[in-house]
C-alpha cells in the first residue's frame, strides 16, 4: 500500500507523532507500507521566501536542491518517530527511491520508477518513507541533479509509486475529510461524495478544488490506480477517486468549483481583422502566462472588444506586456478587474442530458448574480462573476441542483450478468 500525508498533517511535532502511530497501526496488520510524505507545513512557502530574499533571480537547479529539502526534514522524522515506535523504517530522496524525471527544473514530469531499492527494503522487512515532490535526473554517479515536480507534486509522486509498485491501495491523507460538492466554508450544505469519477476530479481540480495535483489524477487515471483521499485526523474512508461505472445514473452535477485567484482583462474597441488574436495572446504564452476564458463580441463599425481570465498573481506582467500591444494596434483601452471570481459546475452526466446550462444561469439570476463571461467543456459550465457574489452564487447553484442530497444509485440489474459472463461462467 502507497501512503501520503500532506505538509498540515506533519505541520510540527505532535502531529508527526499522531502520523507515526497510524502509521504503526497499519504495519501492524501485516502490509507493506510505503509512505510519501510532503514539507512540514509552510517549509516549501518559506524556502521560496528565503531564496527571494538573497536573488530575484535564483538558479533553478540551485532553488530545486533547496526546495527538495523541505521534504528530507519530514521524512527522516517520520522515519524516526516509527522508529521510537519499535517500526523498522528507512526515509529516501526521491532520487534514492528511484524517481527519474526530465531536466525542467521546477515543474518536472517523471520519466520513470526505478522500483528496486524500495522493494529490497520492504523485503528486508522495513515501512519506507519516501520524500514526495521531488526526482533526480539520472543516477547518482551519472552526474545527476535534483528537480522537483511542481507545487503539490508529492501527491504525482503517490500515484506514480503506486503505479509501479502496483499497490493494491493508493491513500492520500489531508486535513479535510475527502472531496465535497462544494467547499464546505463556502457552502454549509456541501456533502462528502463517496467516489468520484477520474475526470470529474480533473474538472473540479482544474477549476480551482485544491485538495489534488491534478497531474496526479491524470496519472491515476491513464493507469487505472484508485485513488482515496482521506483526512489524517479522522478514521472516516473519505472519497475514492477512480472510474465510476454508475456515472449516469447519478446526479448529474457532481460538484460546483470556484476560483476566486482570477483576474479579467478586456481589450477596448479593438480593430476586427487577421491576426490580432495572436498579437494578443503570443507574448502572454511566451511569459508562460496561462489565459483561461476567451470571449471576443461581435463588431461594430470594424472593432471588438475582447475579454480574457488570467491567474490574478500574473495580471501586473500581463498588464506590462499589453501596453505596447494595445498601442500597436491601435486599440481604444486595456481595462483590468481583479475582483472577479470563477464558479464551474461538474459533472460527467452533464454531456447526456440539456437544460444544464439553462438551470445554471436561472439560479443565477434568481441570486441576483450577474454573469460576466460565460465556458464549457463536455462535463462542465463555467461563469465569471464579481468576487463578491461568490458565496451567493455557490449557496444557490448547491440548492438548484441538490446536491446536499446523497446520490440514490439503482444498480442496473443487466451489469452483473454482463460481468459474470465476461469473466468466463456459463451464464444459461
Ligand atoms: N511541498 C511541496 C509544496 O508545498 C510539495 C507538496 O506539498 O506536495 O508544493
Ligand atoms: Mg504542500
Amino acid at each position: 500500500m502507497v501512503q501520503k500525508f500532506g505538509g498540515s498533517s506533519l505541520r510540527d511535532a505532535d502531529r508527526i507523532s499522531h502520523v507515526a502511530d497510524r502509521i504503526a497501526r497499519e504495519r501492524a496488520t501485516g502490509v507493506d507500507l510505503v509512505v510519501v510524505v510532503s514539507a512540514m507545513g509552510d517549509t516549501t512557502d518559506q524556502l521560496l521566501d528565503l531564496a527571494a530574499r538573497i536573488t530575484r533571480d535564483p538558479d533553478p537547479r540551485e532553488l530545486d536542491l533547496l526546495l527538495s529539502t523541505g521534504e528530507h526534514i519530514s521524512g527522516t522524522l517520520v522515519a524516526m518517530a516509527l522508529h521510537a515506535r519499535g517500526v523498522p523504517a528507512i526515509s529516501l530522496t526521491g532520487a534514492q527511491a528511484g524517481i527519474r524525471t526530465d531536466s525542467a527544473h521546477g515543474r518536472a514530469r517523471i520519466a520513470n520508477v526505478d522500483p528496486s531499492r524500495i522493494r529490497g527494503e520492504l523485503d528486508a522487512g522495513k515501512t519506507v518513507i519516501v520524500a514526495g515532490f521531488q526526482g533526480s535526473t539520472a543516477d547518482d554517479h551519472l552526474g545527476a541533479d535534483i528537480t522537483t515536480l511542481g507545487r503539490g507534486g508529492s501527491d504525482t509522486t503517490t500515484v506514480a509509486l503506486a503505479a509501479r509498485l502496483e499497490a493494491d491501495r493508493c491513500e492520500i491523507y489531508t486535513d479535510v475529510e475527502g472531496i465535497f460538492t462544494a467547499d464546505p466554508r463556502l457552502v454549509r450544505e456541501a456533502r462528502l461524495l463517496p467516489v468520484i469519477g477520474y475526470e470529474e476530479m480533473l474538472e473540479l481540480a482544474q477549476q480551482g478544488a485544491q485538495v489534488m495535483q491534478t497531474r496526479a489524477v491524470e496519472l491515476g487515471w491513464v493507469n487505472g490506480v484508485e485513488i482515496a483521499v482521506r483526512s489524517s485526523f479522522s478514521e472516516h474512508p473519505g472519497t475514492v477517486i477512480k472510474e465510476d461505472p454508475f456515472v449516469e445514473q447519478r446526479n448529474k452535477v457532481r460538484g460546483l468549483a470556484h476560483d476566486r485567484k482570477v483576474a479579467k482583462v478586456t481589450l477596448v474597441a479593438v480593430p476586427d481583422r487577421p491576426g490580432v488574436a495572436h498579437a494578443v495572446f503570443a507574448p502572454l504564452a511566451e511569459a508562460g502566462i496561462n489565459v483561461d476564458m476567451i470571449v471576443q463580441n461581435v463588431s461594430h463599425a470594424g472593432t471588438t472588444d475582447l475579454s480574457f481570465t488570467i491567474p490574478e498573481a500574473d495580471l501586473a506582467k500581463a498588464k506590462r506586456l499589453l501596453e505596447p500591444v494595445v498601442r500597436g494596434l491601435g486599440a481604444k483601452d486595456l481595462t483590468t478587474d481583479a475582483a472577479v471570481a470563477k464558479i464551474s459546475i461538474v459533472g460527467a452526466g452533464i454531456q447526456n442530458a440539456p437544460g444544464y446550462a439553462a438551470r445554471m444561469f436561472g439560479a443565477l439570476a434568481a441570486a441576483g448574480v450577474n454573469i460576466e463571461m460565460i465556458s464549457t467543456s463536455e462535463i462542465r459550465i463555467t461563469c465569471i462573476i464579481s468576487r463578491d457574489d461568490l458565496e451567493r452564487a455557490a449557496v444557490a447553484l448547491h440548492r438548484a441542483f441538490e446536491l446536499e442530497r446523497p446520490e440514490a444509485i439503482v444498480e442496473h440489474p443487466a451489469r452483473p450478468v454482463a460481468r459474470r459472463r465476461a469473466a468466463g461462467s456459463r451464464a444459461s
